[in-house]
């Protein structure tokens, strides 16, 4: 899904597309792309050991750096401190942590995300500026949706929706 990540020093607004992966255990961003983009990027002060799925070390190393902008998606606002790593092709992940506080609703067949469930800390955008978001995100949405699904996103739509049924009945 498309989001608007502002710069918090210069407010400049970029355009990234970003994937919701539920295997992922935090909040990621493609190192090279950051730099690309001029995210300001700050040394965090305990560099954090990054685990591949099956347990082992990462051959990419430690995360060393983290970049710090404001959100922006479908009338959510939030500020984000995310990490920089090596992604590839892939420029955000939005990981389990950011799953777990917005709870968005995922529509998998129509390929919509809305953020409906969001804690109070969430800010909102101003009406006619959320309008306009909306409407150039809406078929975007489906088509990047589409895109990056990788197999682990539809593992995840399953167990999502059983615990989903199980634990949080209307
Ligand atoms: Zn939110």
């Amino acid at each position: 899904m498309k989001v608007g990540l502002e710069k918090l020093e210069s407010h400049e607004e970029v355009a990234v597309r970003a994937l919701l992966d539920s295997g992922a255990t935090g909040l990621f961003m493609d190192t090279t792309f950051a730099k690309e983009k001029g995210f300001k990027m700050e040394r965090m002060r305990k560099p954090l050991m990054v685990k591949n799925v099956d347990g082992t070390i990462n051959v990419g190393g430690a995360i060393t750096h983290q970049v710090k902008y404001n959100m922006f998606f479908k009338g959510h606002v939030e500020k984000v401190r995310i990490d920089m790593c090596n992604l590839g092709k892939t420029e955000v992940i939005l990981g389990i942590p950011w799953l777990a506080t917005h709870n968005p609703e995922i529509d998998w067949e129509k390929g919509e995300v809305k953020m409906t469930r969001c804690p109070p800390i969430c800010g909102k955008r101003k009406p006619e500026e959320k309008k306009e978001v909306k409407r150039v995100e809406k078929d975007e949405d489906k088509e990047v949706l589409r895109k990056l699904v990788p197999k682990k996103f539809w593992k995840w739509r399953k167990v999502f929706g059983k615990r989903k049924s199980e634990q949080m009945p209307v």
